[in-house]
This record gives structure tokens, sequence and C-alpha cells, in this order.
């Protein structure tokens, strides 16, 4: 059999990690890792893992769409071009915005930044990438002069201790938290200390974990700058002739954070933890402190890294290997985005648009007369914008807001109301793209053909496995085709990508400053066959002398600012904008969890990816629950400032800390009725970065009593009626879908059967006890499994593990069929309970067996009884747990 083979990226998460694509004759897609790619060298995790689940054309948008009606693309970009140009002309190049996304690859936000900020002579373009990483950029810049994060991740491997802060790295960067583990087994001496509100799957890894009280982050880093100081940790000889502003820094940290126990009062955490923490600090040499969104998504993000910043320039920690401040990006072209000037605040190639010299080198290199000559609207301001009337188009590129923006349902009716809306995309129906005047097919992953800049400022190709379908184009096609309608061909002749990755090598090289360290200019004049076959490379790389490859970023103890020395910035800690009250007690925290992606448009359609949460959940702490009345596995409405309101499932667990929840940011309409959490938060920014404050609203909770439960697995959809909740998830070949609600049919018997089209004449088995509002059907086509409906007045229904197990299966034999409507297997089949290793579909009894009946004690000996845990490792954190677990159960249940 004839198999092609295809070095690409994964497009999930900012680890970057290469990937080798094996595609069959048969159109079977195999995933691994690239043994040969330094971000992970061979290893992927569950997502990465899963990405041959997720090439499929089922609900991809194929063709081009004007108010709901197929087009040609001649007859799309003409009316976008009349509309937007009408616009312009009658209000003005501000009347108009992108949203762009960190999923988009470097060329496409190049040409989309360059149409936007060169051409129509508006800044109005914005990324998604704001909302998860637009703090570290400023504080980069803040510091350094230059948003350049300072490490690479052979550092993680090097680090005698390594500080994760607000960074839950086993599920949100897996393939990191491999390395890290690695590194911490093979040598003891390795440290890992978490600083997270949650007990999350990464703290399990670690040596201490300070359960801070939500926010006080800078007030722990201050101290630490104190503490530092007190120690004489001082590097006098960087201090003095590479920095500037510490004797600031450090009053007003002592104004914070004076000593320990004001530190430890504020954060909530024991005066012994935190001495703990200081003096590992203080006597390890080599200290990485990685930080994500659990410190960026906050109203003073900003501050918070900067204050992780201040103890690497105290400690002179910086530009030597194995040390430094490591912010991770959480989409794959996050940092790409950043260097071709994806924010609305700046150019292209690092450069400034508040700077005058800046605009006019872009200017002069786009031969543009209109450049931009202010900074354009930020995401949140972007929205607010549309909801004013202020911006009355705007074109929506590969993201869907109306998810993933705070304050959700503002964004949608801001959007509803918006005179002319564009959204182009790979998915046919998102919740955004519903809203749209226009949709545009895009092509996606496996189509795409350009680059990525991963978090450790990584360049590798994003190649093409598989043609685009239908009349799906490259976002960068899209956008040249419709910038040349506009009348601005000369400025946009691109016919590859490869022109556009020239241009912008080429950009980052003209009348560059010396103190810019963006430079590709080792990458101009490529040819074609050069950039297809482009190794993943670190910036800089400069067309004479050495690239970061060899020498960390800022070894010379010369950093980007004018005068080249790097600041220390003053941090007074701000608490979050809202605070906890009668109303709303409980702070609510939101992120990801460990096997889906942004808003599932993607994970969403990969069977072994869904069977990890099958549902939108919130944690709650045990007492809380006794307190406020929450069971474990009933359901919750949680409600906030916003006003908005969400139904989620509830899951008691210890690891949540008293008086916070958390939610999930996955879910949107097309998977849950009600579970957008992201409508419950505030528009509330960091006022430096614009970046939303995620990871801090206030709360209120209660339980929210269904007069039914039930589950149906199909392999049709169903017509739901009656659902007050709902959640689907996809199974291979069935869809789940978990159900409640207050209303019911006056007979289930009769309901189901229209809910799961069952034809009159069909194989149908039932049980039916009205009075206590039992009912269980299951509809079979031509011997096999094709739907069951369970319906219980009670939450305690049957575990869908074996049942789902019989959706696989041609035929069910006698036994199975008769213990079916009970929903428990016969007595001689194991079932294996809830999925916890993706790879190979090792469910959480066949894991407890290994460990009770088998004597498998580590992570090593349950792989090698039932193989959980040996592929892409994203599972074994919970497999340790279970080990634990079973120690004190005995797993039975
Ligand atoms: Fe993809 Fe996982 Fe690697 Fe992230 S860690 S890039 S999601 S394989």
């Amino acid at each position: 059999m004839n198999i092609s083979r295809t070095k690409t990226t994964c497009p999930y998460c900012g680890v970057g990690c290469g990937v080798i694509v094996s595609m069959h004759e048969n159109g079977r897609v195999e995933v691994q890792g690239d043994p040969d790619h330094p971000a992970n060298y061979g290893r992927l995790c569950s997502k990465g893992s899963a990405l041959g689940e997720t090439v499929y054309l089922a609900e991809r948008l194929l063709y081009p769409e004007v108010e709901g009606e197929q087009v040609s693309w001649e007859r799309a970009y003409a009316h976008i071009a009349a509309e937007f140009s009408a616009i312009i002309k009658k209000h003005g190049p501000d009347a108009v915005a992108f949203y762009v996304s960190g999923q988009l690859l470097t060329e496409d936000y190049y040409v989309a930044n360059k149409l936007m900020k060169g051409f129509i002579g508006s800044a109005n373009i914005d990324t998604n990438s704001r909302l998860c990483m637009s703090s570290a950029v400023a504080a980069y810049k803040r510091a350094f002069g230059e948003d350049v994060m300072p490490c690479n991740y052979d550092d993680l491997k090097r680090a005698q201790l390594i500080v994760l802060a607000g960074s839950n790295t086993a599920w949100c960067h897996p393939v990191l938290y491999q390395h890290m583990l690695q590194s911490k087994e093979s040598n003891p001496d390795v440290r890992i200390v978490t600083i997270d509100p949650r007990r999350t799957q990464t703290s399990d890894i670690s040596d201490y974990h300070l359960s801070i009280r939500p926010g006080t982050d800078a007030v722990l880093f201050n101290g630490l700058l104190v503490w530092l100081e007190a120690a004489g940790e001082i590097d006098v000889h960087f201090v003095e002739n590479s920095t500037q502003g510490m004797a600031q820094a450090l009053a007003s940290a002592r104004l914070s954070s004076a000593d320990v126990s004001m530190v430890a009062d504020v954060c909530g955490i024991n005066v012994d933890q935190l001495e703990q923490f200081y003096r590992l600090f203080t006597r390890t040499e080599r200290v990485v402190t990685v930080f994500s969104q659990g410190l960026s998504q906050y109203s003073s993000g900003v501050d918070k890294i900067n204050s992780i910043i201040n103890c690497y320039l105290l400690t002179g920690r910086i530009g030597r290997k194995g040390m430094g401040p490591f912010s991770l990006t959480g989409q794959p072209n996050a940092m790409g985005g950043r260097e071709v000037g994806g924010l609305a605040n700046q150019l292209a190639a690092h450069m400034e648009i508040d700077n005058a010299q800046h605009r006019e080198i872009v200017a002069q290199f786009w031969q543009s007369k209109t450049l931009a000559s202010k900074a354009g609207l930020k995401a949140i301001n972007c929205f607010d914008a549309i909801e004013n009337r202020d911006v009355k188009a705007v074109w929506i590129m590969a993201t869907n807001p109306v998810v993933s923006m705070p304050d959700a349902d503002r964004v949608k009716a801001a959007l509803e109301k918006c005179e002319f809306v564009v959204v182009s995309d790979c998915v046919a129906n998102t919740d955004t793209s519903r809203l749209a005047h226009v949709c545009l097919p895009a092509t996606t992953w496996g189509e795409r053909d350009g680059t990525v800049t991963n978090s450790e400022r990584r360049i590798s190709r994003q190649r093409p496995f598989l043609s685009a379908p239908g009349l799906a184009k490259h976002d960068w096609q899209i956008i040249t085709e419709l910038a040349q309608v506009m009348g601005f061909e000369a400025a946009f002749p691109y016919r590859s990508a490869a022109e556009i990755f020239d241009e912008y090598a080429r950009l980052t090289a003209y009348k560059k400053a010396e103190n810019r360290q963006l430079d590709l200019s080792g990458l101009c004049d490529m040819s074609l066959h050069e950039y297809n076959n482009l190794l993943p490379v670190q910036w800089p790389v400069p067309a004479h002398g050495n690239s970061s490859a060899s020498l960390p970023m800022f070894s010379d103890g010369r950093f980007s600012t004018d005068n080249r020395r790097a600041c220390f910035i003053a941090i007074t800690p701000r608490a979050p904008a809202s605070a906890v009250s009668e109303s709303y007690p409980f702070v609510l925290n939101t992120g990801r969890v460990r096997d889906h992606w942004h808003t599932m448009t993607r994970t969403g359609m990969s069977p072994r990816l869904s069977a990890h949460s099958i549902e939108p959940f919130v944690e709650v702490h045990p007492d809380d629950a006794k307190k406020f009345s929450l069971i474990d596995g009933k359901l919750a409405q949680i409600s906030s400032e916003t006003g908005a309101e969400i139904f989620v499932r509830i899951r008691v667990t210890s690891r949540q800390q008293q008086g916070s929840l958390f939610v999930p940011m996955h879910w949107n309409l097309q998977f849950s009725s009600q579970a957008r959490v992201s409508s419950l938060i505030r528009t509330v920014v960091d006022p430096i970065s614009g970046q939303p404050e995620f990871k801090h609203a206030v709360a209120s909770i209660k339980s929210c009593d269904a007069n039914w439960y039930g589950f149906i697995i199909s392999r049709q959809k169903p017509e739901l009626k009656y659902s007050r909740y709902w959640a689907r998830s996809r199974g291979k070949g069935f869809w789940r879908y978990e159900i409640a609600g207050q209303q019911q049919p006056e007979d289930w018997a009769a309901h189901a059967k229209t809910l799961l089209h069952v034809e009159p004449g069909e194989e149908w088995a039932e049980f039916y006890d009205k009075a206590d509002g039992h009912y269980r059907a299951a509809r079979f086509v031509a011997g096999h499994l094709d739907s069951i409906i369970f319906i219980d007045s009670s939450v305690l229904l049957p575990p869908r593990d074996w049942l789902i197990s019989l959706f696989q299966k041609d035929s069910i034999s006698a036994s199975e069929r008769l213990s079916l409507l009970q929903g428990l297997p016969p007595a001689d089949i194991e079932d294996a309970g809830k999925i916890i290793c993706a790879c190979f579909n090792v469910g959480e009894k066949t894991i407890c067996h290994a460990v009770t009946e088998q004597a498998a004690h580590s992570v090593e000996s349950v792989g090698e009884i039932c193989q959980a845990g040996i592929n892409c490792g994203s599972c074994r954190p919970e497999i340790v747990e279970l080990i634990k677990r079973c120690a004190v159960d005995d797993c039975s249940g």
C-alpha cells in the first residue's frame, strides 16, 4: 500500500510539536510525533495523537455563502469589497475591523495586518491571542524593550528548580510537562514548585504546592524580591551595568510585601511553606519560572508578570542557560501573530505603531501612503465599538468570539445588530458564523501551508498533506484576493505562502535598529524548495553571526530598550476587579480540560478526545458543596454579575479551594444547552495589555434539581424537546447525550420513539415504570444496537461505559440483550469504566483492577499490564491518582 509521509506541526497549543502524518491510500491518516523536532523529540499528547480523527469533511464549510446562499468567490469578494468600501467611504477606515486568531499561520496574519494597517488605513485588527497572552507581551516589552521571550525548552531540562505559576502544564502544555517529568525522574535533585489556587494535575508532581489566594501572585513575587535583596542575592555587576529602576521596584515591593508573615497572610498560605519556597529560589542558581494564563488572565496580569521578571533582573539570572521567566503561549501561532503585528497596538516585525520612525519604515517598505497612524481597537474595545455601532463591519477569521469572549452574550448581541459581519472559518456552523452575512470557507490543518512560531520562538513549517476541499482557500489567499478586488493589487501580488514569508523576513531586516532582536534576515531569499524544506529554527536568525540556538537571548547583558538596559518595574499589587459578596460568594476561575481545545470545533469531533470529559462541569470544594446543598453528579446553575447563567454538572473535589469554583472554557452551543462560561465573565481588562480577567469573576451557584435525568446514545442525532439541560459528545459511530429537565412528556414510551426516529415495525425493547419515573428503551437495526435511552427521576443512572461498548459490536448477544435495559454488563463481562487513557481507550476500572489485582503500583507497571499511559503520557497524572486512591479504596465500585 502507498503511504505518503508529511512533516508538519500540531495545530493546538503553543508547545508547537512536530508531527509526521502518514496518509494511507484508503484515506486513513496516522499521526506520530516527529523524533527530529526539537519541541517534542517524538512525543505527543492525547490531543496531538488523536489528530488523525479530526481530519473529516462533515461539518466543514465548503463554499462561500452570502446571506446563507452559496455563491462564487468572485461574487463573495465583490460583495465584501462593496460593503467595506462603502462603510469606509462614509464613516472612515476606523469603522471597519478584523478580529483574527492565533490559529492563523504567520503568512495569513502578515497579509491581514498589511491590508488593515497598511492599506485600509486603520489599526483595527486584533487577535484572540489578546485573550491569552497579551499581558506577557506587555510585560516583556516593559522589562526588555521588546516582546522577547528569553527562554528555550532546553532551559527546562537544565533547570534545577522549575516554578510553575498559574500554569496547569500537565493538561495545557502536556509535552512540556513530560519533559519536566523526565528531567525530574532523571535528576532527583530537580525541584518543582507550583503556585496555583487549585491543586491541579501539575501540582501532583510538585515538591511544593503553594495554594495561594486567587489573584495574590504579585504580592508573593514582590515578597520574593524583598527576600532576595535581604539575602544578599543581588547580582551587583548585572544590575549596575544592565538594568535600571531597581530602587523603585524594591521600594514598592517593600510596601506590599515587607516580610514573610505579611505575604503569607495576604496569600493565604503558611509562613513555613512560603519560606521554603523563598529559600529554594534563593539557593538555586538555575531557576525557570513558567507562567501562562493563570497569571496573564487578570486585570493586573502585566504587573504580576513583571513582578516575576524583577526577581530575575535582581539576581542576574537572565541570558544564561537553564534560567529565566518563561511565558507559555496558549495557541499554536500566538507568537507568530505577535511577530507580524497581529495585535492592534503593534506594527509588523516588532515595530511600534506609536513610533513615527517605525511607521515610516513600514510605510516605505510596503509603499503605503495610508498606514494607520495610531493604535487600533483591542479585542474587547472592538466588540464594544461594534455594540455602539462605531465599528459597522467586522471580518472574523478562524475564531469563535461568541463563545470565547468575556460577556459572550453581549458579544453575540453586538454581532446580531452589526451592519456587516464576515466570518472565514473551516467549520460551517459555529456560534459566530450563524450571525454572519458572509461566510468564507477556509482551509484547515492538513491543508494549510505556511509557518507557525511556538512558545520558544521556534519557527516551524505547517505543511499540507490534503488538498483543499470544496472551494476552500487558504486565509492568506482569501485576504490577498479581496485586497486585489479592493484595488490594492500592487501591494498584494502573492501567489504562495513562501512569497509572503520572504517579504516578512525582509521586513525584519529592513532598516533594522541594532537593538531589535527579531531578525529573520538569515531566512530571506529562500527558494521555494528551501522554504518547503525549512527545518524548525529559532529566531533571531541573522544573516551573519550567531542565532539564539547557540547563545541565550540577552546573553551580552544588552536589551532592546533605547539605552540597552532592562527595566525593573515598580509593582503595587492590585486586587482583582470583582470582590465576592453576599450575592456572589464565589470566585469563579475558568480554564482547560485535558483533551479539549478552545471551543471544541476540532477536538469535539474526536471520539477519543471526547471520552475524557463528556460534559461541562463545575468543580466545588466539599465544604462548599455541603453548605450550598450541591451534590456530586447533579446539576448546578451558576450566575454572575453579567446577568448570564449557565447549567453544568457538579463535581465535588478537594482540589478546589473553599470559596472558589472552576468551570472549563470549552463548551459552546453546539455541544451543550447553556454552558458558555465566558458569558459569566465581565469585560474587565488589564489597563496596559487589554487582556480580560478570565481567572477571576464572582459568581453564585445553586443546585438545579431536575424532575428527571437521562442519557441517550444514538447513531442519529435525537430531536430533543423537554431537555432543559443537554450536553452531547461524539463517540465512535454514535452521539452521546446527557439530558435533564423539569417538564416531561405525558408518556415517555410514546415520546422516546419520536425522539429517536423509530419507524413502525422496527425492533424496539423497552421497560417503563411510570409511577417511579423509570424508562429505558433500545432500538435495534439489522441486529445491531442503534439507540438507547435511559430516563430516571434520580440522577443515579447506570454507568454508560459498557453500554457504549455495545455500539462497537456488529451484533448483540442474547446475554447482552438481557442485561441491556438493566444497564449493567452480564456477570462474565468486565466494565472498563470511565476512559482515562485516550490513546488505548483504557478505562478507570481496568486500571484499578491492574493496581488491586495485579499489584501494579507504578505508572510503568500499569502500562505494562493494560497499556494505559505508555503512549502520549497525558493520562499519567490521573493514573498516579488512581494508584493512590486504590491504595485506600478497594475500587470495586
Ligand atoms: Fe499538540 Fe499536545 Fe504538542 Fe500541544 S503538547 S503541540 S497539543 S501535541
